[in-house]
């Protein structure tokens, strides 16, 4: 089975769209939330997401605030500003497949799993050892990938925990040991933030057991433009630009 792991796409649809142009052939998708906020184009992503076959959709904390599941509370100005744009801007029908979204973990077969931020908290961050610890012990399959932190990373488990990485360059190809446990972040599609502003995205074969990390460029100035034109804070344009 070949899996391709999208994730943090926050209504950047050009990024989208040049994520699935280069993904090339895959058997399912495995989409790990935040398809809103940030971004000006939430009713295009949903759109485009729902066209995906075989697709295994996770809700991220964007997700349940724009539906209106969760308050504001836990964001930051700037997030709030966005994810208050996207609920006005979210269509009735998106709103309602949004507040519908599952939580994760969510189980996939019997070597992955999907989280948005952990196995324990779908709104924790995974960013260093420490929270990776936890990861490990609480997740229920021998790769758990993440997302949420928008920064690509790789912790490996074989008795002794570990960062691999971070991933670096076009392809960052893995091969998975047999008995080691991972999670594995493949990064933001639509919002990078580890100085790479590039799209990022996963595939993982489960037959050859290697999981690669990618980056694609996209068309950043349109992504840019349209945030400008909605009226959305400047800043959100401005970090696509320099993947932060
Ligand atoms: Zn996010």
């Amino acid at each position: 089975m070949r899996y391709l792991v999208l994730s943090d796409i926050h209504a950047n649809l050009e990024a989208l769209e040049s994520t699935l142009a280069a993904a090339g052939e895959w058997d399912a998708v495995l989409v790990l939330g935040d398809l809103v906020g940030y971004g000006a184009d939430p009713n295009a992503v949903i759109g485009r997401v729902q066209s995906l076959p075989n697709a295994t959709i996770i809700r991220g904390n964007h997700d349940k605030v724009g539906a209106g599941v969760e308050t504001v509370e836990s964001f930051n100005h700037l997030a709030r500003h966005a994810i208050s744009w996207t609920s006005t801007e979210l269509t009735a029908a998106n709103r309602d497949w949004l507040a519908a979204m599952r939580a994760g973990p969510a189980l996939i077969d019997d070597l992955v799993e999907i989280c948005h931020g952990s196995p324990f908290d779908e709104d924790a961050y995974i960013f260093d050892e420490l929270d990776a610890r936890r990861g490990v012990v609480a997740s229920q399959r021998p790769v758990c990938l993440y997302g949420h932190t928008h920064v690509p990373a790789i912790f490996k488990y074989d008795g002794e925990l570990s960062a691999i990485g971070p991933p670096r360059g076009p392809r960052h190809r893995l091969t998975l040991e047999p008995k080691a446990k991972y999670l594995i972040n493949c990064g933001a599609v639509g919002q990078p933030r580890d100085g790479d502003p590039r799209a990022a995205f996963g595939l993982l074969d489960t037959e050859s057991r290697t999981l690669t990390v990618l980056r694609v460029a996209y068309d950043v100035h349109t992504a840019q433009a349209k945030i400008i034109s909605a009226g959305l804070p400047e800043v959100l344009a401005q970090r696509l630009a320099i993947g932060r």
